[in-house]
């Protein structure tokens, strides 16, 4: 069984590390915001290119208390692509600020010409989700941002150093969210999720809510969180983060062999934006196709022993949750037309070439009707 993601494998790269990691941390009997978090802090944003860095406890949080800072709330609104996890969204609602929904480009990230359009009194900030690892297109971007004097808050959930014309993201606006969450390209064990900024007010303020909004214990200035990256993960993070460019390029390996050598007619491969010499880079979190018979794709993979999964199979406007938005079927057809048709093949750290060969083979020998249908 191939499983779409595995993360023992990945454990299993660097386990000697990994516990002794661990075991030092357990034996250190500092637990919650230590040296473990202070580092990671620092290595994190050096690794970045930012000034600052806030451990919290996940990459929702991270997103909440972005726009928390920013002042960003009721009445607001923020624009968001369509076709993202619906943690992006929450992040903005949360504070009471509404989401306004633009469709997806063909790299799966926000369609920048279709921005301004929707760009009201009311819109406060751009939340730019560089989904599956893809960057979105940050000059067209930070150049609305600046034009109609809007917040630019990044979702860098799916992105760790992955780059867009030389320049890693979580760097191009006021505010980098990452998520942690062990799936994530730097995963760690559990929940954990960090911020990114220049600005040393905003990175006072985040690292006042993650502590129930005190400063100084039992002084609270504001209504916070508890969310702190516990010294384990950041012990954990640390060992990866010295890692993640291998990892990162055994990524890259395995796209640029399914890029190569998938080749089906009933398929289209995703198309990475920019080029590698341009300083664009894609960091593959997902590796996504689309197939129009994407449900039997998936059944058939799984009668070979394939694991597949769908990101995602209902676009956040669709989903129970925001129902009182009122948007209906429709209402976005790129972004619901890819919740019918997009599947995530396995991509994960430790995997072998026989298994990549057995997964380009399966999804070669695909043929959406069966003889005699
Ligand atoms: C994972 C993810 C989040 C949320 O991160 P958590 O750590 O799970 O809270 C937000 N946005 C995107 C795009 C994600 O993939």
């Amino acid at each position: 069984m191939i499983m779409p993601n595995n993360l023992k494998r990945g454990f299993e790269l660097y386990q000697e590390e990994y516990e002794q990691k661990a075991v030092e941390v357990l034996r250190s009997g500092w637990y919650v915001l230590g040296n473990e978090l202070e580092r990671f802090e620092q290595e994190w944003a050096g690794y970045c290119g930012s000034q600052y860095c806030v451990g919290l406890a996940s990459g929702l949080d991270a997103l909440w208390l972005a726009f928390k800072a920013l002042g960003i709330g009721e009445g607001d609104e923020v624009i968001v692509q369509g076709n993202t996890y619906i943690a992006s969204v929450m992040g903005i609602t949360i504070n009471g600020a509404t989401p306004v929904f633009v469709e997806p480009d063909k790299h799966y990230s926000i369609d920048a010409s279709q921005i301004e359009e929707k760009i009201t009194k009311r819109t406060k900030a751009i939340l730019s989700v560089h989904l599956y690892g893809t960057p979105c297109e940050m000059d067209v971007i930070t150049r609305i941002c600046s034009r109609h004097n809007l917040k630019l808050v990044e979702d860098c959930a799916q992105s760790h150093g992955a780059t867009y014309h030389g320049r890693m993201m979580g760097t191009f606006g006021d505010i980098g969210c990452f998520s942690f969450y062990p799936s994530k390209s730097l995963g760690a064990f559990g929940d954990a999720g960090a911020i990114t900024t220049d600005n040393g007010q905003v990175a006072r303020d985040i690292r006042m809510y993650r502590n129930y909004g005190s400063e100084r214990r039992y002084h609270n200035k504001a209504v916070g969180a508890n969310s702190r990256l516990d010294e384990l993960q950041a012990g954990l993070l640390r060992v990866k983060l010295g890692h993640l460019e291998k990892l990162t390029r055994e990524r890259e390996r395995i796209a640029g062999r399914y890029l190569r050598e998938i080749r089906n007619p009933f398929i289209t491969l995703p198309e990475p934006r920019g080029t590698i010499e341009g300083g664009d880079r894609n960091v593959w979190h997902q590796f996504v196709i689309r197939c129009r018979h994407r449900d039997r794709l998936m059944e058939y993979l799984k009668e070979k022993g394939i694991g597949t999964l769908i990101h995602y199979p209902i676009p956040p406007h669709l989903s129970e949750a925001y129902g009182y938005l009122g948007y209906k079927e429709g209402c976005l057809p790129v972004t619901e037309g890819y919740a019918g048709t997009v599947l995530s093949i396995p991509i994960y750290n430790g995997m072998t070439d026989g298994e990549q060969r057995e997964v380009i083979e399966a999804i070669n020998n695909f043929r959406p009707m069966a003889c005699g249908e």
